[in-house]
């Protein structure tokens, strides 16, 4: 089959569009036809260097396609089914996997992470990571949703308990997790101020459902917070920013509010007075991932279309390394999703 590989870590001129054995497939997995399969930051990072990544190596951790053929141990899923691979690698017979928590199992990884992903023609995997997906949905819109909706419901839901009314500031609307936790602070009812970098940015965040949206090149972001809520501030911040926004983050949070982060694009380090933390009774919490039952519950609200994955652009994925650059100069507002 063909794929998009790198042999060193490096920038975009390190991907290779070549020729690669198929996959073996097993008797109790499922082979996919890769579709369509969108990027993340992710895919940067791991081009880039991150330990676990074995080269030479295959990213790719967004895969719509469709199934091919299935092992002599599968039942329930037969071949021509359209489907979503989770976005997600894990042992499925630990304590944790079999309580549900795949997200703490020792083997878990990001699928395209320490272990190949899909920007290829084939994968094969086992039948609990594939989920069937309705035939309106086409493969690149459902190829934009698992990562990035996942992450947040997992933000917003499990850990930060998100409640109707509460108010939900929302950082960096353009990026993935930006634009899912918009669409899932509306859909539990919250008001949701969202942050973009420029006015265009700033009109599609609107349109994703924002109530109030704050220009952070240009604008405190906690002030602003103040004067929208009139001094009340947010209940919940969804962080993924880091080191920029920290301080931000924790001045725009009422007494007793919650910070939930997934990452630290702009540097891992944060410094706060812990008098801060204590007497206004924040919560700081931290989130990775998710579990496949909550894969299963946010993917029910995208196929009864309450949720939507955005896609930015489409490219062939032998021009894997014009998609990469793309990315690398935030142009995108929304998926990018690579077809092979
Ligand atoms: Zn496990």
């Amino acid at each position: 089959m063909k794929a998009v590989r790198f042999h060193e870590f490096g920038g975009p001129e390190v991907l290779k569009y070549e020729d690669v054995p198929d996959p073996q497939l097993r008797k109790d997995q499922v082979l996919v036809r890769v579709r369509a399969c969108a990027m993340n930051h992710l895919d940067l990072w791991v081009r880039k260097g991150l330990p676990g990544v074995k080269l030479p190596h295959i990213s790719g951790s967004d895969i719509a396609g469709e199934v091919l053929e299935t092992g002599e141990y599968i039942s329930g899923i037969t071949q021509g089914q359209r489907v979503i691979v989770a976005p997600m690698h894990y042992c499925g017979h630990c304590r944790f996997c079999l309580a549900g928590l795949q997200n703490q199992c020792r083997e878990f990884t990001v699928i395209g992470n320490a272990v190949d992903g899909g920007n290829c023609e084939l994968i094969a995997v086992r039948q609990d990571q594939v989920i069937p997906i309705p035939d309106r949905l086409s493969f690149e819109e459902a190829s934009a949703v698992p990562l990035v909706f996942l992450t947040a419901y997992h933000m917003m839901v499990t850990r930060a308990q998100i409640r109707p009314g509460q108010t939900v500031l929302v950082l960096g609307a353009n990026s993935g997790v930006g634009m899912a936790a918009i669409q899932l602070g509306k859909l539990f009812n919250a008001r949701v101020i969202a942050t973009a970098g420029n006015d265009e940015k700033m009109r599609r965040a609107r349109e994703l459902g924002a109530d109030e949206v704050i220009n952070h090149y240009q604008q405190k972001i906690s002030e602003e917070v103040k004067r929208i809520t009139s001094n009340q501030m947010a209940d919940i911040v969804v962080e993924h920013v880091g080191q920029a926004t920290w301080g931000e983050s924790m001045k725009s949070l009422k007494l007793g509010g919650t910070i939930v982060t997934c990452g630290a694009t702009t540097g891992p380090k944060a410094e706060f007075d812990i008098r801060f933390l204590f007497a206004r009774q924040l919560s700081f919490l931290g989130s990775y991932m998710g579990t496949m039952g909550e894969l299963h519950e946010v993917l029910g609200h995208v196929f009864a279309g309450r949720l939507k994955g955005i896609v930015d652009s489409t490219f062939p994925l032998s021009e894997a390394r014009a998609a990469h650059e793309r990315m690398e100069k935030s142009e995108m507002f929304g998926k990018i999703v690579l077809k092979p």
